[in-house]
């Protein structure tokens, strides 16, 4: 029997993977890397049930044309002529009205929520897994009166839709964050959502795997495909020809690439995004998003992580350190007692979020093919939503009705 091929050892691959290799399908893992870091490892490992607006929403255009004149602000695209790129901006803009971001969040939502439960369950299935799973919610946190507005319009949505949101006065935010000052005129705290720690995830998930018998080729990358009508019968790589029964195309940024080679238009752009740790002192105890920065932090005990920054830069992965610098200056702005020490280069991590257009993941069958699956494009959500990602495509693969619906991720919605 031929094995199932993955392209791509990211999260999303991983948690396929994991699925598959529970309904006892032969599963091998492609990555062109040695997978020592990609965008799944460094992030800043929010599990967010409460992000039900896609990143395409009316509000970012105006917003993210403020944004392109300012070297450290939290959202940019790179102006070049690309075809590619001005392809991906006119989709965006075609999907950032109410009527498409009114249809995506039921499919948002329902799939957050199917992940959330799936964290909860591999937490109880694998307490020696170390993934940190720290169920205390995410607080965004406001300076402003202008992102006040926004925050809290956004709570009462939430609640429409059945989430918890809790509006914070700054005399809440004390109690919750309560050794140190959060300069802010208050925040909305979803305690619904959770964060991790997305290398030990990841690691763990990596041994776990092999100890299951499914195989990673490293440092392979696949460079075509062998088709027979509907069918991919192996994958060519720089390696050599690999025999497939089935293929899951999980390569993050890549992935319109890989679509490529087999004839259909999966639209991605890279997002770039940094972070850097930093030891926890005074300590942050709150998962909390800076909101007017765009700046995520991720306590873990003595250390915290902070993340930002998206530069949509096709697949461009240099360092701009004023981004970094950006989200360095955040920290006192929002934390001024935060002993903050700006990192040097080599502790700077970098990452490339997956986007599509529309800020909606590609999941389910690939245009034209009966035996290749996607799994994309999850933006900046793609820890958030692996697992169910994962568990969908293990459905599919097996012919089973998905445990929720799946028309918002159609594969070929904009081929
Ligand atoms: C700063 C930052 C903060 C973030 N914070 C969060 C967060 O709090 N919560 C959240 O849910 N998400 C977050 N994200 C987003 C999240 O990290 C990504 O959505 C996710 O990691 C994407 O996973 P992936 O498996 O799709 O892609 P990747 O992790 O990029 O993996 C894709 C893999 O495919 C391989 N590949 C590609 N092409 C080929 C080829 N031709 N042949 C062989 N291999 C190939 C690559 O080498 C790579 O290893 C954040 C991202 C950034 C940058």
């Amino acid at each position: 029997m031929k094995p199932t091929l993955i392209i791509g050892g990211g999260i999303v691959g991983l948690f396929s993977a994991y699925f598959l290799q529970k309904e006892g399908i032969e599963v091998t893992i492609i990555d062109r890397t040695d997978l020592k870091d990609n965008c799944s490892t460094g992030n800043a490992g929010m599990i967010v049930p409460s992000h039900i607006i896609p990143l395409a929403a009316p509000g970012m255009i105006s917003k993210g044309i403020g944004w392109m004149f300012s070297s450290k602000s939290p959202f940019y695209i790179h102006p070049r002529l690309d075809y590619k790129l001005a392809q991906w901006c006119m989709l965006f803009f075609k999907a950032a009205n109410e009527k498409q971001v009114k249809r995506s969040i039921p499919f948002l939502k329902n799939l957050s929520l199917l992940s959330k439960a799936l964290y909860q369950e591999f937490k109880m299935e694998h307490p020696e897994s170390a993934i940190a799973l720290v169920e205390k919610g995410l607080m965004m946190a406001y300076q402003t009166d202008a992102v006040e507005k926004e925050e809290v319009e956004f709570a009462h949505l939430a609640r429409k839709y059945g989430l918890e949101a809790e509006i914070l006065t700054p005399e809440d935010i004390k109690k919750v964050e309560p050794n140190l000052e959060l300069k802010a005129r208050g925040a909305v705290l979803f305690p619904g959502d959770a964060h991790l720690d997305p290398g030990a995830l990841y690691g763990f998930l990596k041994k776990y795997l092999e100890a299951k018998g499914v195989k990673f080729q490293y440092n392979t990358q696949v460079l075509g495909f062998e088709k027979a009508g509907q069918k991919v019968n192996a994958v060519l790589t720089d390696q050599g020809k690999i025999e497939a029964e089935k293929v899951l195309l999980c390569g993050g940024s890549w992935s319109g690439e890989l679509a490529k080679m087999l004839g259909f238009s999966l639209p991605m752009m890279g997002g770039k995004g940094y972070s850097f740790i930093q030891e926890n002192k005074p300590e942050i105890s709150q998962a909390t998003i800076l909101t007017e920065m765009k700046v995520a932090v991720s306590p873990y005990g003595n250390q915290v992580r902070f993340g930002g920054t998206m530069e949509i830069a096709g697949t461009d992965q240099s360092i701009n350190l004023n981004r970094v610098k950006g989200i360095f200056e955040s920290i006192n702005r929002y934390y001024p007692d935060f002993e903050a020490k700006f990192p040097d280069e080599n502790q700077i991590w970098k990452g490339l979020r997956p986007c599509s257009p529309d800020g909606l993941p590609y999941i389910g069958l690939a245009p034209g093919y009966s035996n290749v699956l996607v799994g994309s494009g999850h933006s900046m959500m793609g820890i958030s939503l692996a697992p169910a990602t994962g568990k969908i495509l293990a459905e599919i693969h097996q012919q089973k009705n998905t445990a929720i619906e799946i028309q918002g991720f159609e594969v070929g919605r904009f081929d």
